[in-house]
């Protein structure tokens, strides 16, 4: 789950690092209050899930209240590679003297965690990596020493940082990696991490990724997940603990497993038609999960005909029978359906649906034949 430079800055904060003061807004309005109590000048930052923003027009500084007044009304709105700014982050503005590079991430080949670490700073690491690569420090950390502040001063005079500053650019690796371990983040970077002209070290942008699988542990961090912009029924569809993934077509799918639902999408496409979703219903699922998910489906207008195709293993085909019936009762779907039941109670599954005489429910033997049923009743109603 990535999270908008502000949040990350919050989470920097927690762990000592050095931010500058600022104000989360989503109104031109309270941007203009921010940053008359702030003080001028300020920089005025669009938060959006994408870097990149300074190049974009994202990211501007204000001397006074007419220029702040301007580049909020400017950068509200604004589309940064398709994602609309919703929310601005209004900081006091630092005096740069020079950006560096710093971030830690999960190099998983080596299993550990990776200090990464360049001079080169405030432009795209990308390139730094692959034009001059020896210019971007690599270190692995033992996951169970840490990074010490002896480890980070090794990596920071490695890139042959200016001595004056090795302290404080150490202090902010350390506390990097305090916040990737303890918030069991997958990504904590800082382009740019500035030098001030009092020669201070500081972090100026924050991009940080937390393990969703982790969340649980965190439950102030859950909060935190942006859900502006973000497709209305993958987040319900999240609310409601099922995995769904929007995609541009018309055939709405459900399936278990995450293996069963990639392959049906393959078939769907090799009989001429286009998924509206990626549904994994997941293994074991009731009545009551599949009514909720079918639900989720038949929420995108799109959806022009819906196949389940299910392999009962852990999950009982009578039960997604149930919970189809259940559906068919509440939603009452005016789309064809095609349904293949194969597996554990399949029979009774298939009894169930013959016994609900079910409109518009097509059975399929296979997953093919199902396939091609559903592409052949979503181009005859649409
Ligand atoms: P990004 O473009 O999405 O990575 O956004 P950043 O937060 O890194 O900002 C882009 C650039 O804006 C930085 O590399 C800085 O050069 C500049 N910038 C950001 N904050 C300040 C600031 O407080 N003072 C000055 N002078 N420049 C800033
Ligand atoms: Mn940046």
């Amino acid at each position: 789950m990535d999270l908008l430079e502000y949040q990350g800055k919050q989470l920097f904060a927690k762990h000592g690092l050095e931010i500058s003061d600022g104000r989360a807004v989503t109104t031109v309005e309270d941007a203009v209050a921010a940053a008359n109590e702030l003080g001028y000048p300020v920089v005025v930052k669009a938060q959006v899930l994408i870097g990149g923003r300074g190049k974009a027009g994202g990211v501007k500084l204000a001397a006074n209240e007419a220029e702040a007044t301007e580049h909020a009304t400017n950068i509200l709105g604004l589309d940064i590679k398709g994602h609309i700014v919703h929310t601005l982050w209004i900081e006091k503005a630092s005096d740069i003297d020079t950006e560096y590079y710093a971030s830690i991430l999960l190099d998983r080949s080596a299993k550990k965690p990776l200090v990464m670490f360049s001079l080169e700073g405030g432009v795209e690491i990308e390139e730094v990596a692959e034009k001059t690569p020896e210019l971007l420090i690599k270190r692995n950390v033992d996951p169970l020493v840490g990074l010490t502040k002896d480890e980070a001063l090794s990596i920071v005079r490695e890139a042959k940082t200016p001595a004056d500053v090795e302290e404080g650019v150490a202090d902010i690796l350390v506390a990097l990696y305090e916040v990737w371990i303890e918030e069991d983040a997958t990504l904590a970077e800082v382009n740019p991490l500035i030098i001030t002209p009092d020669r201070k070290a500081k972090a100026l942008d924050a991009k940080v990724s937390l393990d969703e699988s982790a969340l649980f542990r965190h439950p102030e961090n859950a909060k935190l997940r942006y859900t502006q912009g973000e497709d209305e029924q993958e987040a319900a569809a999240r609310a409601k603990g099922i995995t769904y993934v929007a995609l541009d077509g018309d055939i709405g799918i459900l399936g278990n497993g995450a293996g069963l639902v990639m392959s049906t999408l393959d078939v769907v496409a090799q009989a001429g038609g286009t998924p509206a979703n990626f549904l994994d219903a997941g293994g074991g699922s009731d009545a009551q999960k599949i009514t909720e998910a079918t639900e989720v489906i038949l929420s995108n207008p799109n959806v022009k005909a819906v196949l389940f195709n299910i392999f009962g293993g852990i999950t009982r085909c009578d039960e997604v029978a149930k919970g189809l019936i259940e559906a068919f009762g509440q939603l009452k779907p005016t789309v064809p359906f095609v349904v293949r039941l194969d597996g554990t109670n399949d029979v009774a599954g298939r009894e169930l649906l013959e016994q609900a005489d079910l409109p518009n429910v097509t059975p399929a033997k296979t997953m093919l034949e199902a396939a091609q049923t559903v592409v052949a009743l979503a181009k005859e109603n649409s």
